[in-house]
């Protein structure tokens, strides 16, 4: 499958879907409390996650809007994740969702 869209995103440890957080797509399914973020995953399991366990997925353009991606229809790289650090270590923040 041609990967034709990339982001942000949180994978379950357990189904290992992968969940864009950026844009509205899963604004239902992720919280803020008690200092922590978390989502929903499809198969019930709640997933704790910071800017630390974020991944840079590359997905379908469709995956992408829609707003998660099953286990073999994304991939994940390192450039893409050493970009995430880079970004990060220059003081953007995690204020998008
Ligand atoms: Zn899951």
């Amino acid at each position: 499958m041609s990967k034709q869209a990339c982001g942000r995103a949180v994978d379950c440890p357990i189904c290992h879907i992968a969940y864009f957080i950026e844009g509205v797509a899963n604004r239902d399914r992720i919280c803020y409390r008690k200092g922590a973020w978390k989502l929903l995953c499809i198969c019930g399991h709640q997933i704790v996650f910071n800017k630390q366990s974020l991944l840079w997925c590359a997905a379908s353009a469709m995956s992408f809007q829609r707003g998660y991606a099953p286990y073999t229809e994304w991939e994940t790289s390192q450039p893409f994740n050493e970009l995430y650090h880079s970004i990060f270590s220059k003081g953007y923040v995690f204020s998008r969702i």
